[in-house]
């Protein structure tokens, strides 16, 4: 069975006359890193608040595994939807070590079995040395990494990323992207990210969504999107 079905999803906000997304289909694959491209304004941050849950869409069905998150009958709110996040300025917190930080979200378990998911965490992002540190003692790609082990360390079903490259210097971009890539399939766990950059898009995702005003423009692998552009918008993105 596809991992997450998204079907005809549409959403407006009260003080908008117009759709920010309109039947938005959309299947994804358990592992798969799913890169959600567009100008300002398309939408990519509602269809992730859609997938949170932080917003109710008007219509649609949004399905992971055998549980209906969104249907005409049901809505699952964001605390029981189980999905990691990582946003954009990593929102890690200041007065909490490393440590305590990815123990944040597993609080539930007895303590020794927090030691353990904080030290595989630890290992997944390379970082086991920094356990005591807090965050202002990191560099930027290591927040980053510390607020994915955060994210990934309930075992989440999906994770999503907002614009998770925009803080990180340019040079080290590319180098951040590979790890990024190399830690979310380690983990086994689906992610969808929302990105204004192509070479986000092209360097790390399975497959590229592209949105132009709410809609779906174009769905590919990051090669076909690329070279075989279907409209002038998609076209533009990519050069
Ligand atoms: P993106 O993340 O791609 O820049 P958004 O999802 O933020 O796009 O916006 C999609 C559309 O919804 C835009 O037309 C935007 O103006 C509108 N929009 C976004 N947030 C709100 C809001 N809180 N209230 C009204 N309209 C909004």
């Amino acid at each position: 069975m596809t991992h997450i079905k998204i079907k005809d999803i549409s959403f407006k906000y009260d003080n908008s006359k117009d759709e920010a997304l309109k039947n938005l289909s959309l299947d994804i694959e358990k592992g798969e890193i799913v890169a959600i491209l567009g100008e300002s304004g398309s939408g990519k941050s509602t269809f992730l608040r859609i997938m949170s849950g932080f917003e109710v869409p008007d219509k649609g069905l949004i399905r992971v595994d055998d549980k209906n998150f969104v249907d005409d009958e049901t809505y699952i709110p964001v605390e029981k939807r189980k999905i990691g996040m990582v946003f954009q300025d990593y929102a890690l917190f200041p007065h909490l070590s490393v440590e305590k930080n990815i123990e944040f979200g597993i609080s539930g378990l007895n303590r020794k079995e927090r030691k353990k998911v904080v030290t595989q965490m630890l290992e997944l992002v390379n970082m086991k040395e920094y356990k005591n540190k807090y965050p202002h003692e990191l560099s930027g790609g290591q927040q980053q990494r510390i607020a994915l082990s955060r994210a990934l360390a309930p075992g989440p079903s999906l994770i999503l990323l907002d614009e998770p490259f925009s803080n990180l210097d340019a040079n080290l971009q590319q180098k951040i992207r590979g790890e990024l890539k190399e830690i979310i399939k380690k983990s086994d766990t689906t992610a969808i990210f929302v990105t204004h950059d192509k070479n986000d898009a092209i360097s790390i995702a399975d497959k590229v969504v592209v949105l132009e005003n709410g809609e779906v423009a174009q769905v590919g692998v990051p090669d076909e999107v690329h070279n075989k552009p279907n409209t002038a918008y998609v076209s533009n993105l990519f050069r």
